[in-house]
This record gives C-alpha cells, structure tokens and sequence, in this order.
C-alpha cells in the first residue's frame, strides 16, 4: 500500500514541480523571443535612417559603399534610379522571373499599398522643389509565414530625379537562433524533470519513514498484544472449564486462579490504554505542587511487603535538607515508581538489596531505584524501552509483558524529564529518573 502511495506521490510532486517549471520556462521563451524580434526591429529601422542619412548626403552611391553596408546587416538591396534598377543591381540576378525579383517586386508593392501615398503627399508639399528623403520600415511575411523579412523602403527625391531603394532583412538566422535555444530549454526542462522526480522520490520517501515506521510499530503492537491477552485468557477459560466438576476445594483454587489471570489482564489493558492514549496525544497530567520525598515514603510503604515476602531488602534515602516542591502529576509519579520497584523485586534474587532515594541538584530532581538483580547487559539497555521488549532471560517472569517501562517514559516524557539505565556498581541495575523543577 505505501510503494503506491510513495508513487503517487512522487508523481503528484514531480508533476506540479515539472508544470510549474514548463510554464515558466515558455514564458520566459515567449518574452526572450518577443525582445529578439523588437530588438532586431529596432537595430534595422537605425540601420534605415543612417542607410538614407547617408544616401541623402552623398551627391555619387558608390559601388563599394552598398555592398559593404549590404554586408554588414546582412541585407539585401534594390536599387531603382528614376524607376529604373540601378547599375548595382546588375550584379544579382534581377530577370523578371527571378526569386528575388519577385520579391523585391512584392516588397514595393506592399510598400505602395501601404506607405507609398505618404511619400507623395510630402512632396507634393514640399512642391517637388526641396531635397525629399522617406523612408518606412515594415515587417514583410511573402509567404504568409510569420517573421519572414523586415523591409524597409528608402525614397529620395533630388530636384528632378528620385531614387528608390529596398532592403530586405531576412529573419532565418534569429529563427535559427531561437530554433537553438528551445533546444536547449527543452533538454534542461527535460533534465530538470528527470531531477525534480528523483528527488520528489527521494524526498517522499522520506516524509513516509515515519508514518510506514510508526504503521510497522503499531502492527506489531497489535500483534504482540493480541500474543499477550491469549495466554491469561486461555488460562481464565480452562479454569472456568474445570470449576464445572471440580470438589469445593479445588474449585477454590480455580476461581483464585481465574482472579489472579482477570487482575493480569487487567494490568495490561491499563498499560495498552496508557500507551494508545500517549500515541494519540490523550495521556495527561496534570501537574501539581508534589513533595516527592512524601511520594517516595509512600510508594516505599506500598511496596515494602511484597519486597518482604521476596526476602529482600528495600530501603529509601532522602536528602536531609530542605526540598522546593516538584511541579508534577502524583499519580503518575507513583505509577512511574512502582513500575520500577514492581521490576526490581521481580529481577532480584532472594536476598538482594533495592534502594529507592531522592536527590536534588541545580534545579532538577533525580529519583532513582537500584538493585543488586540480574542487571540488564549493555545492548538491553535501549531496547527494554520499546513495547513488548523483554529480556529472554527473563520472559518467564509472570505478569510481565514488556510494558512497563515503556509507560514509565511515556510519563517521564509528559513530565519534560529523562528515564536512563545503568549497571549498579557491584552488580544490578540501576534506573534514574531526571524531573525538573
Ligand atoms: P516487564 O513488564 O516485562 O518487566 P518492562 O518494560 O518493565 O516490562 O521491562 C522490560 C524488560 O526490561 C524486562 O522484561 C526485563 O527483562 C528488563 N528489566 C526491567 N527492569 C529490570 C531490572 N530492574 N533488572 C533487570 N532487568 C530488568
């Protein structure tokens, strides 16, 4: 299920990235090719008016002057002395049915269409009398195609003769050009997708971990949950089973039996409701002025039996001065303590020593429980944290699901304080809870 929706996600984030990335991309085309044309526009209508500045004040159009300013734009020119081709001409082909006859031939008629009336109504102002120079710019497309040739028209009118003159700027090479640099927008947007899919994948990947670890954590949980309920269940069903036909007597020993499994299960449903709580963010404290040595007095009096009965020594220390209140939830504090004591007599043998004491420093309370137990051996250490984690040594230990201690730091959490494990010099373990003031 998660391979799908990793998919779908890449491809969902891949996909907006990439749209966004191609409209910006051929927006930037559209304006880049847009500033091409107008400055090409702009340099050949300059390139014009120096072409007709420079006609206007030579009295002989030589030869070398046209080609070389031919040259330079990359133009072509037509020219026409009193509507006849000018001797220049004579070096291209200009026979009536030549291509660029016909088309510098539909140039002049487009300029006549659509500028040429203008140029006459200036001379006839100026009564044929005065020195006329026109010229006009326009984009010409023969064959209907857009950005084919600019053209421009030059008219010089010079006492009694006029000259003529067409240039024509084809746009091949800004077509090419432009051609180009698509290609290379096409090959980086390409490459860009390619990326921006990897890392959508990568990326996505990463946001899932949590979510596929914490759907790993939770099947497991129910697993091993499920494991746990069926032993204590099995048992209470048996013994039911048995009362049927039993004597007075045992029948005593089975209804002990079915409340002794009924108060185990019900310990473990009460640590699972802990922790589902914690997982949706429902477990709360709430937090009250505490005087933890009274709280440590207490939970040594409730625990002092049953360390007895063990045969076991447990002792509490406090500090002798002084001790500012602990903001924390009384409850849940004592729950913590007893889960550690609970453990502690269940881990230490006959005979052995727990210490439950109180400490204050800079600020911080430090409540610990130690034993002279079985210890728990160096790479345990992190993972008697987890849920369901026990020791293999110990499994057998009734009552015990491997629970405990991970409520224990649930509540050490809610608290805004450390839970840490050590090993007790001289044997045993140790357990440390940090809780600040
Ligand atoms: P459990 O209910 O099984 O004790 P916990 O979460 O409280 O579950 O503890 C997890 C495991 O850590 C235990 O199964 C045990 O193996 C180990 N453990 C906890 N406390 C002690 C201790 N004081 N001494 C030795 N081992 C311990």
């Amino acid at each position: 299920m998660f391979r799908k929706v990793h998919l779908y996600l890449t491809m969902l984030c891949a996909g907006i990235t990439a749209a966004i990335l191609v409209v910006m991309s051929l927006l930037y085309l559209y304006l880049s090719e847009k500033g091409l044309y107008e400055n090409q526009y702009h340099s050949f209508q300059n390139d014009i008016s120096t072409i007709a500045t420079s006609l206007e004040q030579q009295s002989v159009i030589s030869m070398e002057w046209l080609s070389k300013m031919e040259a330079r734009g990359g133009y072509t020119f037509y020219v026409l002395d009193n509507g006849i081709p000018f001797l220049y001409n004579q070096l291209i082909n200009l026979s009536d049915s030549s291509e660029t006859r016909v088309l510098l031939d539909s140039c002049l008629k487009t300029y006549k269409n659509d500028f040429e009336y203008t140029f006459i109504e200036e001379e006839l102002n100026s009564g044929g009398r005065y020195n006329t120079c026109f010229h006009a710019e326009f984009p010409f497309n023969p064959n209907g195609k857009p950005h084919e040739f600019y053209a421009g028209v030059i008219e010089l009118g010079k006492e009694n003769s006029s000259l003529q003159m067409v240039v024509l700027s084809p746009l091949d090479f800004l077509e090419k050009q432009i051609f180009v640099q698509r290609i290379h927008f096409l090959a980086i947007d390409l490459a860009a997708i390619f990326l921006l899919t990897l890392f959508s994948f990568f990326f996505t990947g990463k946001l899932l971990e949590p979510i596929i670890e914490s759907r790993k954590k939770q099947t497991a949980f129910v697993a091993a949950a499920s494991h746990e309920l069926r032993t204590p269940l099995a048992v209470i069903l048996s013994a039911a089973e048995c009362c049927r036909d039993a004597d007075e007597e045992r029948r005593i020993k089975f209804l002990d039996t079915i409340k002794q499994e009924g108060e185990v299960l019900t310990s473990l449903v009460n640590d699972m409701l802990s922790l589902s709580a914690s997982d949706s963010q429902n477990l709360s404290i709430h937090p009250v002025p505490t005087e933890l040595d009274t709280l440590l007095i207490d939970a040594y009096e409730a625990f002092e039996p049953l360390a007895s009965q063990k045969k076991l020594s447990l002792t509490v220390s406090l500090p002798e001065n002084y001790l500012p209140p602990c903001t924390a939830d009384k409850e849940r504090i004592f729950q913590l303590l007893s889960i550690l004591l609970h453990n502690a007599i269940s881990y230490t043998p006959e005979g052995g020593r727990i210490e439950l004491s109180l400490q204050h420093r800079k600020s911080r309370f430090y409540l610990s429980v130690s034993d002279t137990g079985i210890g728990i051996l160096p790479e345990d250490r992190k993972k008697i944290f987890d849920r369901f984690y026990r020791v293999e040594k110990s499994r057998s230990a009734k009552g015990h699901f491997g629970l405990g201690l991970s409520v224990a730091s649930e509540i050490v959490k809610l608290h805004h304080g450390t839970i840490t494990v050590a090993e007790r010099s001289g044997g045993g373990s140790i357990f440390i809870v940090m809780l600040p003031t």
